[in-house]
């Protein structure tokens, strides 16, 4: 069988559709895809580990990374900042792994446009009260962010149309191998 050529994915969708639950479960399944470890302004949750789930900064580390040209793409998201450096995606793509991006909707606008080629994949959800439901669930916000980003949820779900491909998570297994299967890896 012919190896995949490695891709550059952009994975984006509302915050609490899955998309860490899914992307944990397709590095789970093929370690030839790894996921690209952003830099943030947002508080570490409980359970987060700096270097593991976000390199974690102040507001001056991350104006210093803006300032030097370090990020790929970065994005301001219900009051933080968000982005990704280029170089250890530059690296793990040349060392012949497929890069995974979970990032939001203005971060996969910014990729569109300084990588064509790259694949831009949608998570939906199967319905608003689910989308709800889970963001709700996973309980790690306070209500009024709750609020915030789900009102930023709405504007993500009306665009879609932008990306080459949705998935829709109903179940998580379901999801992660659409993933694979577009990006042609076996599972
Ligand atoms: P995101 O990274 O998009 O913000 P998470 O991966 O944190 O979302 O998932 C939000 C919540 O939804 C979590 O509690 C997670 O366990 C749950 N979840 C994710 N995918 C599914 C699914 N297919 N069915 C039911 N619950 C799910
Ligand atoms: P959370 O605070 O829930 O971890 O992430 C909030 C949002 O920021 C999510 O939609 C997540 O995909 C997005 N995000 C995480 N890292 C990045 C990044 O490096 N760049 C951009 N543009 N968005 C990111």
């Amino acid at each position: 069988m012919s190896e995949p050529t490695p891709r550059l994915v952009v994975l984006s969708g509302p915050s609490g559709v899955g998309k860490s639950t899914v992307v944990n479960c397709v590095c789970g399944l093929e370690p030839r895809i790894w996921l690209s470890i952003s830099t943030t302004t947002r508080a570490p949750r409980p359970g987060e580990l700096d270097g593991r789930e976000y390199h974690f900064v102040s507001d001056a580390q991350f104006d210093q990374l803006v300032s030097t040209g370090a990020f790929l793409e970065w994005a301001e998201f219900a009051g933080n900042r968000y982005g990704t450096t280029s170089e250890p995606v530059e690296a793990h793509l040349a060392a012949g792994y497929s890069v995974l991006l979970e990032i939001e909707l203005q971060g996969a606008r910014t990729l569109r446009l300084v990588d064509p080629d790259a694949l831009l994949v949608f998570l939906a959800p199967p319905n608003w009260d689910e989308l709800v439901r889970r963001l709700i669930g996973r309980g790690t916000e306070a209500p009024e962010v709750v609020e915030r980003r789900l009102g930023v949820a709405r504007v993500e779900l009306a665009a879609e149309a932008e990306f080459d491909v949705t998935i829709v998570n109903s179940s998580v297994e379901a999801a992660a191998s659409a993933l694979l299967d577009l990006l042609g890896y076996p599972h």
